[in-house]
């Protein structure tokens, strides 16, 4: 049985099983064309509703990877940035006056699907057909976020018989997607 905090052992992982982990790094490579090929829409609204925000939503220190996150970031080996524990009201580190520093495909999840009531407004504003393009296209990542973690916790107890991560990954990733605790077994391998 492997030893460490649950983020290391997730990392350690994918260190020691590189040959063995295709089919997850397939997922979080679709995963990232995802929210790449949305960016453009979502910034084209930040860009409308963002600069005269009263309460801008990176300020608060909130910003950080979650387990789901990591498994992401691990398997396509992209660099892990350090969030420094900033101010309760403090700016997120990365927050510049042009906005978000780091490209949209290596923030947490929990800024790429946090949409304020003004930005969903503008978005839903937008021609019907590019809404709807995009609504489905989030869908879609929601799906492909869910299969990460399903096919991650699958692989990761066959390779090391530990079941203990699953449901700690399942936790946040329902948590994440508003699926209630009792529906959690019709979705996930536990
Ligand atoms: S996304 Fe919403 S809350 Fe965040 S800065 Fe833009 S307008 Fe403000
Ligand atoms: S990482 Fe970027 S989007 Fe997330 S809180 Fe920081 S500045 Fe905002």
């Amino acid at each position: 049985m492997s030893t460490g905090t649950i983020e290391q052992k997730i990392g350690t992982f994918f260190q020691s099983h590189p040959g063995e982990l295709g089919s997850i790094v397939t997922i979080a490579e679709k995963i990232q064309a995802g929210i790449r090929a949305i960016a453009p829409f979502i910034e084209q609204n930040t860009a409308l509703v963002c600069p005269d925000c009263a309460r801008v939503c990176c300020s608060g220190g909130h910003a950080a990877y979650s387990l789901e996150d990591l498994v992401y970031v691990h398997a396509l080996r992209l660099q892990t940035v350090e969030y420094e524990k900033a101010e309760a009201d403090g700016p997120c580190p990365f927050l510049s006056t042009g906005g978000c520093r780091l490209g949209r495909d290596l923030r947490p999840s929990g800024c790429n699907w946090y949409f304020c009531g003004p930005l969903y407004d503008s978005m839903e504003s937008q021609p019907a057909d590019r809404y709807r393009e995009f609504d489905d296209s989030l869908k879609d990542l929601v799906e492909l976020w869910m299969g990460l973690i399903r096919e991650f916790a699958g692989r990761y107890q066959e390779v090391t018989g530990e079941a203990m991560l699953i449901t700690d990954l399942a936790g946040t990733s329902c948590r994440k997607a508003g699926i209630p605790e009792g529906r959690r077994e019709d979705i996930l391998p536990l």
